[in-house]
């Protein structure tokens, strides 16, 4: 009887530990070792999307010196500086590190803030949400679920229908044209 109740409590753990691992968004990302990470998500068009993992010596052969600073560094470009700023064509912005799409011209919108910005994201599962206590502040910062590239942070002063303005540096971000 004793090890029946055993077992039924290590069961209900397991289970309970097993769903949380399954969701899309793990505030661990960029700090959890690669390893300990599931290799791939599955987005919210059903599209299974394998995780990039690549050692700091390799983004910074890939990456120019402000995009290694801004995505793998969590910097920040100053505001106004940005080339996708006033972009006004229709199209998608993906991943500046791994081609992720990250937000639809759809969504985009002139905020003043001097940063792009967007009141959705292209596909909710395609960020990752995590709190940045830095500076003081409690924000919330972007990163991109398939690389852990940094892109910016979410605030709760946007436009309708969301509310959000999802502020990202414009040197996280490609743009492709439709
Ligand atoms: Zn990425």
């Amino acid at each position: 009887m004793r090890t029946e109740l055993f077992a039924f409590i290590f069961l209900t753990f397991f289970t309970v530990s097993c769903n949380q691992a399954q969701e899309p968004t793990q505030e661990t990302f960029p700090v959890a070792a690669p390893e300990q990470l599931e290799p791939f998500f599955i987005n919210a068009a059903g599209d299974t999307i394998r995780r990039v993992f690549k050692t700091d010596q390799d983004w910074k052969s890939q990456l120019n010196e402000m995009e290694y600073f801004v995505l793998r560094e969590a910097g920040t470009e100053r505001a106004f500086t940005g080339d996708l700023l006033d972009n006004k064509q229709k199209g998608v912005y993906t991943c500046a590190a791994c081609g992720l799409p990250l937000f639809s011209s759809n969504a985009k919108f002139n905020s003043g803030s001097g940063w792009p910005s967007y009141y959705q994201p292209y596909d909710p599962t395609h960020i990752i949400e995590k709190t940045d206590a830095s500076n003081g502040w409690n924000r919330v910062e972007l990163l991109c679920a398939r690389c852990g590239g940094h892109l910016g942070h979410v605030f709760d002063d946007g436009p309708k229908p969301t509310g959000l303005r999802y502020c990202i540096n414009s040197v996280s971000l490609d743009f492709e044209k439709q």
